[in-house]
């Protein structure tokens, strides 16, 4: 079992399958694009396998694909399907932009995967293709729609509100909580890379304030055995859920459970702390089982206690979320 040194058991990897990415959402990526990994930096399917083998065996029992657009990547059909045959996990999920969303649904429910979150920061195609700068709304909301019809649950809906942005749609997305079962999740803009512009943060109070001032009072919902950092609530009445992951004016990280695995094959220990730990390096020079576990044991002795952002120090961090995973 995987625990640091903050008495936190650390259960959950997130692995980004790709750096690359269909979409340049503002806060993510400069319009034309980031320097992408080469293709031999990447870790092959095969690589992410034998890593969560091993991470299995340290207690991992929970993973979640991501990217860049893992969706982009070729073979994430077969991979997919690979990885859920592991014995050992008991949730794999997954975080896409959902313009592919539609053309995989088959594969998904085909091999068991149920909860998916879809990053969808407007509900109007003029300005989901201002902020992502592509005109690609319409296929991803039918990706949405046809997922719920599927029968897939919890579909989490991911929002990064900005100021004079997307703010006046905090009672629209609000609304589509009420009427769907989707479960909204209005995620504080963070200030990664050089896109984030912290004068566009919003902290989650002021968009609690304006749903409860519309809607009255958000119910706590009871944690669930998946959840992450966010806090959960749902209206009266309502089908779905609001959840608000608030990194930088709450800060969650005491309870955190959580490594990141990288497209090139590094190892992080937190989101936004700067610290890596290279395990592609051992993985390619062939080396025992006993050594990749010695990776791992250094990325969970090396965790911080809590990263550095707050409301008070709205630094910078210089690294691309497209290549962390969010
Ligand atoms: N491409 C997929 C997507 O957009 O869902 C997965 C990768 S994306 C990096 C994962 C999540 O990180 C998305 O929900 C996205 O909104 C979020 N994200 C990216 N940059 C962010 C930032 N600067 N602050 C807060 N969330 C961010
Ligand atoms: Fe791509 Fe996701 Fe980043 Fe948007 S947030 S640019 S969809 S990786």
């Amino acid at each position: 079992m995987l625990v640091d040194r903050f008495d936190r058991r650390i259960n959950y990897l997130r692995i980004s399958v790709t750096d690359r990415c269909n979409l340049r959402c503002v806060y993510c990526m400069p319009p034309f694009g980031e320097r992408k990994l080469r293709h031999k930096e990447i870790l092959r399917y095969e690589e992410f396998l034998r890593i969560v083998r091993i991470a299995i065996k340290l207690g991992i029992n929970k993973i979640r694909l991501t990217g860049g657009e893992l969706l982009v990547r070729k073979g994430i059909q077969e991979f997919i399907p690979m990885l859920m045959a592991l014995n050992g996990l008991d949730d794999v999920s997954l975080t896409t932009n959902g313009v592919y969303l539609e053309d995989h649904l088959d594969v998904l429910k085909a091999v068991g995967i149920k909860r998916i979150n879809v990053s969808i920061d407007s509900l109007d195609r003029a300005k989901f293709k201002r902020i992502t700068r592509f005109d690609y709304f319409t296929k991803v909301w039918e990706g949405i729609e046809k997922a719920r019809d599927m029968g897939f649950h919890p579909i989490k809906l991911n929002v990064v509100v900005m100021k004079g942005i997307n703010d006046n749609e905090i009672l629209d997305f609000g609304r589509l909580a009420i009427e769907q079962p989707y479960h909204l999740r209005f995620i504080e803009c963070m200030p990664v890379g050089l896109q984030a512009n912290s004068l566009a943060f919003i902290p989650n109070a002021e968009i609690e304030e304006i749903l409860v001032n519309e809607f009255g009072p958000l119910i706590p919902v009871s944690p669930g055995r998946h959840d992450g950092p966010a806090t959960r609530y749902r209206f009266d009445g309502g089908n779905g859920e609001i959840g608000f992951i608030s990194p930088i004016s709450h800060s969650f990280c005491q309870d955190c459970n959580r490594l990141r695995l990288t497209a090139n094959g590094m190892l992080l220990p937190c989101l936004l702390s700067g610290r890596e730990v290279d395990i592609k390096d051992s993985l390619r020079r062939g080396c025992l089982d006993e050594e990749l576990i010695e990776v791992f044991l250094e990325a969970v002795k090396s965790k911080p206690k809590c990263h550095p952002l707050s409301l008070d120090n709205h630094q910078k961090v210089y690294r691309k979320m497209c290549s962390i995973g969010g």
